[in-house]
């Protein structure tokens, strides 16, 4: 007799899309939006140092983290929360904020952990496609609207004037800003006038701590202490923490990572342009629609690994987002491309 909760047979596994494990050979890894640069010196030297250190737990407030968060920011600390990656905190804000049954609205095509974590907690779930993720304006209400923006995987960003309007809709609004800093703008400002409102970070992308699972979240005290409340309280490992720490400390060597990656993506738009259609992006990756079903597949045989996204609810033929990688990288995929 199985007594799992039934949800959990309706939920669709999340697709991490392939990793450099899976195969033998080296591989150019362009399917998660990693940022394929190193890390800055003081990150390295702080983990080089804290390593005797793993034996102990990491301080469960993450103080110092929080203080460095509120200088980067500009949110006070007391409205920070932090967790195991910008994915558990989504996780999180479901847990605090969703009864069954509250109606959750999700505009599509976008990420697709949302979705996942509503439905643990048995919210009514309403998606709408808007085409390339052109969200125009609130098309309906509820308990919580999950917006993204960059978007994943579109890659554009929404206007300050549709976030608005969907604050004044719904109880609550999140924003996922985990590519925030490759757009260069936030809806952070507007914490100040809506309480409502929870702007989701990551130290993925941007900071390159991919490996580390850093995240936090930009919201009303109730809200960021709620979150703080019921996360685990070790979730971020120590390593996670200090890295996190230096990454915030030496912002401006990932500005210069972040100006290389956007000019690399620029170039990679320019050549992808004379064979398909590019979608605009303000982040770090790019969405392209084509034609040829096999493509992803005879990429991934060559050594190229991209993220398939076709069948995406949202997304109509076949799509692949590719990271940007480092300028070989790049020229590499391009190549293959071309072969192809
Ligand atoms: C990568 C990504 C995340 C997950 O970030 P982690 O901090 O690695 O958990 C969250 N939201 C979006 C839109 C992402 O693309």
């Amino acid at each position: 007799m199985c007594s799992m909760r039934y949800v959990i047979r309706l939920i669709n596994e999340y697709d991490p899309g392939p990793f450099p494990d899976e195969f033998e050979r080296e591989v150019v890894q362009l399917a998660s939006n990693e940022n394929p640069f190193p890390p800055s010196e003081r990150v390295l030297k702080a983990i080089k140092e804290s390593t005797l250190r793993i034996n102990r737990y990491p301080y469960p407030y993450y103080s110092q983290l929080k203080a460095e968060l509120s200088s980067y920011t500009g949110v006070d600390e007391n409205r920070i929360a932090v967790s195991n990656g910008a994915s558990d905190i989504i996780r999180l804000v479901a847990d605090i904020l969703l009864e069954p049954f509250d109606r959750v609205y999700i505009p599509m095509p976008s990420y697709t952990m949302y979705l996942m974590f509503s439905m643990l907690r048995d919210a009514r779930v309403e998606t709408q496609v808007f085409e390339g993720y052109d969200v125009d304006g609130c098309h309906s209400r509820g308990k919580l609207a999950f917006l993204c923006s960059p978007n994943n995987p579109t890659g554009n960003a929404l206007k300050k004037k549709v976030i608005r309007e969907f604050l004044e809709s719904f109880e609550y609004v999140v924003v996922d800003e985990a590519y925030a800093e490759f757009h260069g703008e936030s809806c952070a400002d507007l914490l100040g006038h809506y309480t409502n409102l929870i702007v989701i970070r990551s130290f993925s992308k941007f900071f390159g701590l991919a490996g580390m699972r850093i995240g936090y979240a930009l919201a009303d005290e109730s809200i960021a202490g709620g979150i703080e409340k019921i996360r685990n309280p070790f979730s971020i490992s120590y390593l996670g923490y200090i890295s996190a720490i230096e990454a915030i400390r030496s912002v401006d060597y990932y500005r210069k990572v972040a100006d290389m990656i956007i000019s690399e993506r620029e170039k990679l738009r320019q050549q992808l342009e004379r064979k398909f259609y590019v979608y605009p992006s303000r982040a770090n990756f790019l969405l392209v629609k084509h034609t040829e079903p096999e493509l992803v597949n005879r990429l991934m045989e060559k050594g190229v690994l991209v993220r398939d996204v076709t069948g995406l609810e949202g997304l109509h033929g076949h799509h692949f987002r590719v990271s940007v990688g480092k300028p070989e990288e790049n020229s590499l995929f391009l190549e293959v491309v071309e072969e192809i």
